[in-house]
């Protein structure tokens, strides 16, 4: 499998590149539209065919690219089942494939951070692709998007936790300059849901976070339930907007911060 970790360092956001050699069918996990020059550039330099978007969920932080990707390449928009996209062409239940030449993508749906979340497993790899389910010593905040600490601690520990122990995991961000883990080494170390901890501990541990409320959530969630298509005008109303998030997310700072924290 021809395999790239792309980066975009204003959102601290992971886009992956899949391909399969043979075919020269790729598929990009995670594409940010601000990027999206760059990885349509990479995907002409290397030959490439882009088949599929893949989201790992509807992020809170970023626009995707997905559907001006569909609009430019003929590639399909997928998710998960739950993110209930309507703008999706595929949306994959929890065990369902994506079978794109000689790579397989199985959905595991991994809920929690958002409800929608589905990280995406390749066994012939041994890599996951975990969104912010999983990141690396830490996990994607649950105040806000239908967020259930309860739900991601149950997420990670039997859709990921019980994959084999070297799978290398790559997430969604970092904001740390890493890039890549291993079940084993989050199993060990994740200081949140690794040894040590308990879902009560960790329910208590995400509760007690005070994160400032993301500065481009009620532009970024819109825009990602048409994949990207429809860029939200002035006018849209806080109302629609609130619809869309959890109503214990928080809206008293200006600070700008991820949703991965
Ligand atoms: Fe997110």
């Amino acid at each position: 499998m021809l395999f790239r970790q792309l980066f975009d360092p204003e959102t601290s956001t992971y886009t992956y590149l899949l391909a399969d050699p043979q075919s020269r069918d790729a598929l990009l996990i995670d594409p940010v539209l601000e990027r999206m020059e760059r990885d349509l550039r990479l995907l002409s330099e290397l030959g490439l065919r882009l088949r599929y978007t893949v989201e790992t969920h509807v992020h809170a932080d970023h626009i995707t690219s997905a559907a001006n990707l569909r609009q430019q390449t003929g590639s399909q928009v997928v998710l998960g089942e739950r993110s209930g996209v309507p703008a999706a062409d595929q949306l994959l239940a929890d065990g369902d494939s994506l079978v794109m030449g000689g790579i397989t993508l199985t959905a595991r749906a991994t809920p929690g951070h958002t409800d929608g979340c589905t990280s995406w497993y390749c066994a012939a790899e041994g890599v996951v692709f975990t969104g912010d389910t999983l990141l690396i010593r830490g996990c994607g905040r649950t105040d806000f998007q239908q967020g259930d600490a309860y739900m991601l601690w149950k997420s990670v520990h039997e859709q990921l936790f019980t994959l084999p122990d070297e799978t290398r995991v790559y997430p969604g961000h970092d904001y740390q300059g890493r890039t890549v883990t291993t079940i084993d080494e989050e199993k060990r170390c994740n200081p949140r849901l690794g040894q040590g901890m308990t879902v009560e501990s960790f329910a208590a541990l995400m509760a007690g976070l005070n994160l400032a409320y993301p500065k481009k959530i009620d532009i970024a969630v819109p825009a990602n339930l048409t994949a990207g298509q429809e860029l939200p005008r002035q006018e849209m109303t806080e109302t629609s907007v609130t619809r869309l998030i959890n109503s214990r997310g928080r809206q008293d700072a200006g600070l700008w911060i991820g949703d991965g924290i």
